[in-house]
């Protein structure tokens, strides 16, 4: 029982550390991502007490990229890219320009070599997709123009990496092939080469990818077995990752962006992106751990104006590039300055430049240790910035969704969640000229909520904010129609708060949730299954009254 076993040591202290600072910082309302890094640091090496295998956790980390790379192919279609094109490739690359400029005067200043200055000043350049998506799915403000245009800049960033990683070794060869005299044809033949064998992955993807992976799916949803789905979803993507990295030395990042693109084209995308998201987040936790993991918190004393200005050039200079960029693209304020904090911070495509950099010999120890700090830092800070920054003009709650929020109609029913149950109700409320405002969290099904011409937000009713967005204190009743009886309640308790006079009907399908749902004070909740009994009974006893008796230990569903 007692043999060393460094994997499952590392993922259960990184997982239960990271628990720990998540709840702690959950309580601080502060971003869990920065509990996250906490706990890396503290099963880090720098830090007293428990040190989980480094090496392990990268690697771990690595899967958490190439999960998550894959989800923002699967949200993310060349159609939506090419929509946002105008201000995302000029914007990002600008940005880039400006970043890679100051990064060089700094390491300049710090007295590296201009190859050093450009690859720290690259490396500070690109933001981070994991910290972007959380900071926007959180804000619900993934669908929103600003969001699209937010993903499609960050996109364009990982594009511009993808091609460093593939060209830094090829810089170095020339350097060293400078320094010793060799001429700049010894580096066009393996040039020529990387862009032969990314060019040669891309095609494969489009061509027989494009074909293959859309059958085999379609193959595996007629076996109906949920779990081959899982798995062939989950295999698609680490295989593809792993296949573009291993025969075509592109970066797992681009394989599993690849993957999720081609998969995102599919009517499947989106049960395959519910199927691989708990994995997905344990492995974004496993990776934020590992990056807090190879801070080392004795920078901070040792190289404070360094990691100032470090820091400076991705909170300030970038963003403020940013926002003059797409204020020049004659974007408004609010969008100019939810893309400008997105893009304050930097993240995983730092860290693998970063250490390529040293590496190859180009980056000095000292400029990772730069990185890595202005990363953990400025990844803590973002969720400050946000609520700072942009969450101080939600005004315009769910722009394009429900561009008439603030004429609400006085007295109106909330209708949560628009699926099986939701989508009958509004139908019927429609007919009946009843005022309804859907809340609903997936995107799609808000789009269909929409077209049928309902009053929509999109976002999780959990949140007072999306409450308030629909008009929760002007409301008659909230009718809510998720399939989660304990997640219902928290809607409803959340809603009790705000408007206490509310009349709240809920959906439940056990008895726990019923007892749950009554002790809430919620007027009535009504069971899925308790109806169907109902019903079945009338139609038996051709008695539209027939009343169901009442099961010994039975709860009462309805109380009035
Ligand atoms: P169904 O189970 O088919 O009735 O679908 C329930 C619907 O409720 C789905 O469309 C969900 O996206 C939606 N939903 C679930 N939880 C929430 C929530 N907290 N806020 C808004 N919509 C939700």
């Amino acid at each position: 029982m007692h043999h060393y076993t460094p994997l499952i040591a590392t993922i259960v202290a990184g997982i239960v550390a990271a628990f720990i600072m998540g709840a702690i910082a959950h309580r601080l309302r502060v971003s869990p991502i920065a509990g996250y890094l906490v706990a890396g640091v503290l099963v880090g090496p720098f830090t007293p007490g428990f040190v989980a295998d480094a090496n392990l956790a990268t690697e771990l980390a690595e899967i958490g990229v190439i999960l998550l790379m894959f989800g923002v192919g699967l949200h993310f279609s060349l159609r939506d890219l090419l929509a946002v094109r105008r201000i995302a490739a000029p914007g990002a690359i600008l940005q880039i320009s400006v970043a890679t400029l100051l990064g060089m005067a700094l390491a300049w200043w710090l007295g590296w070599d201009p190859l050093a200055g450009f690859v720290f000043g690259l490396a500070l350049s690109v933001a981070s997709t994991v910290v972007l998506l959380r900071a926007l799915q959180d804000r619900a403000l993934v669908e929103t123009e600003r969001g699209r245009i937010a993903v499609g800049w960050l996109i364009v960033e990982d594009l511009v990496m993808v091609l460093a990683l593939v060209l830094l070794p090829v810089l170095a060869q020339m350097q060293s092939a400078g320094d010793t005299g060799g001429g700049v044809g010894s580096v066009i033949l393996p040039l020529l080469l990387t862009l032969a064998k990314v060019g040669g992955f891309m095609a494969l993807m489009l061509v027989v990818g494009s074909r293959l992976i859309p059958w085999a799916l379609h193959w595996v949803v007629h076996t109906g077995s949920r779990e081959l789905f899982r798995l062939a979803v989950l295999a698609i993507a680490l295989g593809v990752a792993a296949g573009a990295a291993y025969a075509f030395d592109v970066s797992f990042a681009l394989g599993a962006f690849f993957a999720g693109m081609i998969l995102g084209e599919t009517p499947l995308s989106r049960r395959a992106a519910e199927e691989t998201l708990p994995l997905r987040d344990a492995f974004a936790v496993l990776f934020f751990v590992s990056v807090g993991m190879l801070f080392d918190p004795a920078v901070i004393v040792e190289q404070p104006v360094p990691l100032l200005a470090t820091l400076a050039i991705i909170i300030v200079g970038k963003s403020v590039a940013a926002y003059l960029l797409v204020r020049m693209f004659r974007h408004d304020h609010a969008s100019g300055a939810t893309i400008a904090v997105s893009l304050a911070q930097i993240g995983e495509f730092s860290f693998i430049l970063a250490a390529l950099g040293t590496t190859l010999d180009i980056l000095p120890q000292e400029g990772r240790d730069l990185v890595l700090a202005g990363a953990i830092l400025s990844i803590f800070l973002n969720p400050f910035l946000f609520t700072l920054i942009v969450d101080r003009q939600r005004p315009e709650p769910v722009e394009a969704v429900e561009p008439e929020a603030d004429v609400l109609p006085a007295r109106h029913v909330l209708l949560v969640g628009y699926g099986r149950v939701g989508r009958l109700l509004g139908a019927s409320f429609l007919a009946r000229g009843q005022d309804v405002v859907v809340i609903e969290s997936d995107a799609e099904r808000a789009a269909a909520a929409e077209a049928d011409g309902l009053k929509t937000v999109r976002g999780n009713a959990i949140d007072a904010r999306t409450l308030n967005m629909a008009g929760v204190t002007g409301a008659d009743s909230l009718l809510i129609a998720v399939p989660e009886g304990f997640e219902g309640g928290a809607i409803g308790e959340k809603a009790l708060a705000l408007a206490p006079d509310i009349q709240v009907i809920a959906r439940a399908h056990s008895d726990d949730e019923v007892a749950y749902l009554e002790s809430l004070e919620v007027a009535h909740v009504v069971v899925g299954e308790r109806e169907l009994a109902r019903r079945m009974l009338a139609l038996a006893l051709r008695d539209d009254d027939a009343a169901l008796e009442p099961r010994a230990g039975g709860a009462a569903a309805d109380r009035s």
